[in-house]
């Protein structure tokens, strides 16, 4: 009698995992996943939204099946299938979803708030796990893959939409060249000519060098002197128009044509810097260059600034360096890392968009940074909310504390500016003192609001 229940059991077992398992890898199958995945839709709430979806995909696998035979193609997927859940955590969904595709669930508790920088950590390490060779019957096979990630709700409200955006990033990885991953975005969204077109475009004028820096005066309301400006990214369309980085650092950081940019940035960056020493001019402080968080979480990155520093035979102190906080909340070893090393090259560090983030003052005290720069949406309501008024007041009294300058983003009326003063904010930024401005005409406002200061207004 237990005998029949055992076996009762196991029967109940089997057929359970026929209808929820994969046959060859024994992982969850694709019907199961779509199932957690409408789960996950209903149980993401307002503080918890978002989560994401990746789908892998073996590069070429039917070259393995074709060449080797299907018992060792099923061979390669359970090895792959493994690799792949050595690597998540356990708290993701693994699944089959047919042939040599796998998907990934990483539920909405464990992105809160939603990283992605750990989106892209992740599919690196398990492009690089299913990259190690695998050794089958004395054969060195050596595999890649490509992966597509979509986030839930951003590009899709319903399993199926988001299904398909994961896999339309995931075709524009394996266009990409394969063994790489790609983070769905709307550029890429539609495959149309148009979206395809502005990356193509994208890609050339990096090659012809079409993108320039306009410069933004930052203003010390105390000495009425520029203290520096920011370098702001600009891209001339050849028929007099201008485009804004709206129009292209997006679409540039997601496929990955950021790096190539901003080396071509960098350069413009150093080449403008000599020839304003060169032709005597003072900016009474440094040249602030933005730069991609991805950019940043690159070792390559203190190459490209060394080469052009010596390149140009300017000096790192001559610059500085705005990131972002996310930069700092995914990896901070390796952010200490880069920021000391770019401190030792003479750079200083500025923390932009601050507020906007996650981090907290205390939390930067480990982090060498120079100075952080008030975002604009606190300066705003500055005159008008007086919990704004309180957060910036707060923010740039911590700062003080912990020796970091500050500087308000943003500036556009005079009401605002004499607030940040008496709140003790002193170096401001915004369209109130001069919107960015290409170098030609930067150099003539250094020497207006020279002669203004040396000869005030008489009435
Ligand atoms: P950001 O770094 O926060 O730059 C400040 C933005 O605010 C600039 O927009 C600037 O033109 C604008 N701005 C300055 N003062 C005022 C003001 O008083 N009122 C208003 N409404 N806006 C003001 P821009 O140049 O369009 O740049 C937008 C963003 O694009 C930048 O925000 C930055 O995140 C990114 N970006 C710009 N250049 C680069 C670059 O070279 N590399 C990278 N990675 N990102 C860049
Ligand atoms: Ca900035
Ligand atoms: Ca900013």
């Amino acid at each position: 009698m237990f005998k029949d229940i055992t076996q009762q059991k196991q029967q109940e077992k089997q057929l359970m995992d026929l209808a929820t398992r994969d046959r060859i890898t024994g992982l969850l199958n694709r019907t199961v996943f779509i199932e957690q995945l409408n789960l996950a839709i209903n149980a993401s709430s307002s503080s918890q939204p978002e989560f994401c979806v990746l789908i892998v995909n073996l590069d070429n696998f039917y070259k393995i099946n074709d060449a080797l035979g299907h018992s060792y193609g099923d061979r390669v997927l359970k090895m792959a299938a493994q690799r792949l859940e050595q690597t998540i955590s356990p708290n993701f969904t693994l699944a089959s979803l047919g042939g040599d595709e796998f998907g990934i669930l990483l539920p909405p508790h464990v992105f809160t708030p939603l990283n992605i920088f750990n989106i892209k950590r992740l599919c690196e390490k398990l492009l690089s796990e299913l990259s190690r060779t695998m050794l089958l019957d004395d054969l060195d096979l050596c595999l890649s893959a490509s992966i597509g990630a979509a986030i839930y709700p951003d590009n899709g409200y319903d399993s199926e939409s988001i299904l398909r955006s994961a896999d339309s990033a995931l075709q524009h990885a394996k266009s990409n060249g394969k063994n790489t991953f790609q983070i769905f975005n709307r550029a890429v969204k539609t495959h149309s000519p148009a979206s395809l077109s502005i990356e193509n475009e994208i890609n050339r004028a990096i090659v012809e060098k079409e993108f320039i820096l306009y410069y933004q005066p930052k203003f010390n309301t105390r000495t009425n002197q520029i203290c520096g400006v920011e370098a702001l990214a600009r891209w001339p369309d050849g028929n007099q128009e201008i485009r804004s980085p709206a129009q292209f650092i997006s679409v540039a950081e997601a496929n990955n044509a950021i790096i190539p940019l901003t080396r071509v940035l960098i350069e413009v960056c150093c080449q403008q810097i000599k020839q304003w020493q060169q032709k005597g001019i003072k900016l009474n402080g440094r040249v602030a260059l933005n730069l991609s968080a991805i950019h940043f979480q690159r070792s390559d990155l203190i190459e490209d600034l060394t080469n052009y520093l010596q390149k140009y035979q300017i000096s790192g102190d001559t610059m500085e360096l705005e990131i972002t906080e996310s930069v700092m909340m995914n990896d901070p070893e390796f952010a200490l890392q880069q920021m000391l090393k770019l401190k030792r090259l003479g750079f200083t560090i500025a923390l932009d968009d601050f507020g906007t983030g996650h981090s907290s003052l205390s939390y930067l005290k480990q982090f060498p940074i120079d100075r952080l720069k008030i975002d604009r949406s606190f300066v705003i309501d500055i005159e008008k909310s007086e919990q704004d008024r309180n957060i910036t007041a707060t923010i740039i009294r911590l700062a003080k504390y912990l020796n970091i300058d500050v500087v308000a983003e943003g500036v556009e009326t005079e009401a605002q500016s004499y607030f940040l003063h008496v709140m003790g904010c002193d170096v401001v930024q915004g369209y109130f003192f001069s919107k960015p401005l290409p170098c030609d005409q930067l150099e003539k406002f250094i020497e207006q609001t020279k002669v203004l200061i040396n000869h005030p207004k008489s009435n």
